[in-house]
């Protein structure tokens, strides 16, 4: 059995001062909640902060991206050490924002992967189509190169240590969520070609979230599909208490 995994993606949103509000809010609110993993991403600026809040609450800390190196002359980045450091146990990798903003590539997806796992941090790593790539029925090509560059390289072991998260870019921010239906066509997908080249074992174990204007109407009946075992929420997950419900989608 899979547990499910949802998770709240800040993006660049929340000082220190409203994430530490936030988080002593929705530690309280999601405390009974059993069963499903809880994860939230801050920015960078609040993420050692809010690992202190998070302390034996059971709810895990993620980072929103990460430099592939350990250290080194990279201005302005962060790396997988310093993120340990602080307690991050995920780190979202390949959103679809730093694929289409800061140019990120599957080859660099696949780089940064390798360095979460070598230092014991979970990636989630995202990967998804645009409107216009499924207007031209190229959805499942673009998840095949996705998955194959992405993944190029990484032993079965670590593969089933990932987390995937597919988010189709036109239902990211837009409101515009995939219906049950779509999503899982998907996500059943994304499992046979888990399954076709990694083994039913590894196949079965690994959660694969959907992303993409979850709400807390609108989760129970994605969370109702074989092969969907979580969320990646961003603007929903910017209210505790909208969050805490989507959290607890089941009661
Ligand atoms: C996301 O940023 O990963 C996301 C799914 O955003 P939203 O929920 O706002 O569509």
């Amino acid at each position: 059995m899979r547990t499910p995994i949802i998770a709240g993606n800040w993006k660049m949103f929340k000082t220190v001062t409203e994430a530490l509000e936030y988080t002593t809010r929705f530690r309280e609110l999601v405390k009974n909640i059993q069963g499903v993993e809880k994860v939230i991403a801050p920015p960078f600026t609040a993420l050692h902060m809010v690992s202190q809040l998070l302390i034996e609450t059971g709810i895990s800390l993620a980072a929103q991206n990460m430099n592939e190196f350990d250290n080194g002359a990279y201005t302005g980045e962060i790396s997988p050490v310093m993120l340990k450091e602080i307690g991050c146990q995920y780190v979202i990798i390949g959103h679809s924002e730093r694929r289409a903003l800061y140019g990120e590539t599957d080859e660099g997806v696949n780089r940064k992967l390798k360095a979460a796992l070598k230092h014991q941090i979970t990636p989630i790593m995202c990967i998804g189509e645009s409107l216009a790539q499924r207007e031209k029925g190229e959805t499942f090509t673009l998840i095949d190169t996705q998955l194959k560059k992405g993944l190029a390289d990484l032993t079965k072991e670590q593969v089933s240590k990932i987390v995937i998260a597919y988010e189709p870019v036109w239902a990211i921010g837009t409101g515009r969520t995939a219906t049950p239906e779509q999503a899982e066509e998907v996500h059943a997908y994304i499992r046979q070609w888990l399954k076709a080249n990694l083994g039913n074992e590894i196949a079965d174990l690994i959660r694969i979230q959907y992303g993409g204007s979850v709400k807390p109407d609108n989760i129970a009946g994605l969370m109702a599909k074989p092969n969907i075992d979580g969320a990646l929420v961003g603007g929903a997950s910017l209210d505790a208490a909208n969050f805490a419900r989507i959290v607890g989608f089941r009661q």
